[in-house]
């Protein structure tokens, strides 16, 4: 039929979907439409915004580069930009990592990560240790890989047969006034132990989102939790894999969510904001002991992984200006974490439950009809709602969540405050 779209859109119901809105520019937190109308950003275009569009230093990083080299075979080759950030990056991690491996997507840099950790095994003759412990309401991606450490949902269902079999334990959430969160965390690491202890000689690791589990609905655990569970991991030698594909980058206050929780994972995943969103671009980054178990004359000991646009000279050349770019922005980062504070304090609606901040990210579950849970309707009601009032959020279920790039003002931020609280007394 002639009226199908030809462009098959991403995580969208294709029958009946209503005409995406098509933006013509962007500037700060603002989105401009076709018609004229401006949106407000409020969740960074699916997370990787951080310095707001059209960012200049950017942008002519990226023309600059464009102009000397754009793309060159990553074996064998090598150039300025991945030099650079490497070095950059690295140093940010204060000695807890050595190596960097490039890839594209935060899916491939979780699938990396994966086959990083039972190669180490593999690498030191425990061919047996395959297995991982993952979380509830996990997400890692969309590859076979990242899909199978992910929890089961109905977005996996159609292949929940062909992935791979891993352990899920349940992720300690939290929110504001919740009395019962040293239980909660007790039960997980219980989970985990006695995974631990009766299979100790075939995991190869636990990949956890740290601090907050994006795509399951900004579920919020504490450092504490993963301070307990890195001691447990200690203990058998599993390794810590960290995605940090979302929390990466400042969404937690501090750059990275390892820093804040004060925990040293042997492997981290980044992605999404490496670039401040303007080149599709990822890493896996490694301590030395990982590293070194690769390191051999044994072609069979060799990480047989690569992609096409591996260590893209533009993307690098993003990505070195969008860090410094972030490494000026503590004080912005700083400034939404008291906004958002300062909002969580004063919410007062019966519509709006468990409310939970973790630095820029402050989320809510909201109650329409006496109805808790994932309802598909209110997501829509609410999009529907703020989007009339110039504001663009991506409800995930009933969960309304704020994650905008560090330019946002702090008026900005009260008048999308006090959006909220004014479009919750409207609902049923
Ligand atoms: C988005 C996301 C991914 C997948 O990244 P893509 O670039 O969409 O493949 C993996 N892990 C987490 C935590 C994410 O938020």
């Amino acid at each position: 039929m002639s009226n199908y779209p030809k462009i098959w859109k991403p995580f969208t119901i294709q029958k009946g979907a209503k005409t995406s809105l098509k933006v013509v520019r962007g500037e700060g937190i603002w989105l401009e439409l076709e018609d004229g109308q401006k949106v407000m950003d409020l969740i960074s275009s699916w997370w990787v915004n951080l310095h707001g569009h059209g960012n200049v230093e950017i942008a002519s990083a990226i023309a600059e580069q464009a102009q000397k080299l754009e793309h060159v075979i990553f074996a064998d080759f090598t150039h300025e930009p991945a030099e650079i950030f490497v070095e950059n990056l690295l140093a940010q991690t204060s000695g807890v990592f050595d190596h960097l491996f490039y890839s594209d997507n935060g899916s491939t840099a979780v699938e990396v990560s994966l086959k990083m950790a039972v190669q180490y095994w593999k690498n030191h003759g425990e061919s047996h240790k395959t297995r991982f412990i993952a979380f509830d309401g996990a997400y890692h991606g969309d590859t076979f890989g990242a899909m199978s450490a992910g929890s089961r949902s109905v977005f996996s269902e159609v292949f929940n047969d062909m992935l791979f079999t891993v352990d899920f334990v349940s992720y300690p959430e939290t929110w504001q006034n919740d009395d019962n969160i040293e239980q909660k965390e007790t039960d997980a690491i219980a989970q985990i132990e006695s995974l631990l202890h009766q299979n100790s000689h075939k995991y190869a690791g636990i990949i956890i989102e740290p601090l907050v589990q994006g795509a399951g609905g900004m579920r919020m655990c504490r450092p504490q939790f993963l301070q307990k569970l890195e001691e447990a991991a200690k203990k058998t030698g599993v390794l810590v894999i960290y995605d940090e594909v979302m929390t990466g980058f400042g969404r937690t206050g501090e750059i990275f969510a390892y820093k804040k929780a004060g925990t040293c994972p042997d492997i981290i995943c980044l992605s999404k904001g490496i670039t401040g969103g303007f080149m599709p671009m990822a890493v896996t980054l490694t301590s030395r002991t990982i590293f070194e178990s690769f390191y051999s004359d044994e072609a069979s000991k060799t990480l047989w992984h690569g992609h096409s646009y591996t260590g893209n000279p533009l993307g690098c050349a993003a990505a070195n200006a969008s860090l410094s770019l972030l490494l000026k922005s503590t004080d912005k980062i700083r400034q939404i974490e008291e906004n958002h504070r300062g909002f969580v304090k004063s919410v007062n609606s019966a519509k709006i439950e468990r409310i939970r901040q973790t630095g820029t990210i402050v989320a809510m579950d909201f109650v329409a009809n006496g109805e808790r849970g994932y309802l598909n309707s209110i997501s829509k009601t609410l999009k529907e709602r703020f989007l009339e009032k110039g504001m663009m959020v991506r409800p995930l279920g009933n969960v309304l969540y704020l994650m905008p790039p560090y330019c946002i003002t702090s008026d900005e931020l009260g008048n999308v405050y006090a959006t909220i609280s004014e479009i919750a007394e409207t609902l049923g």
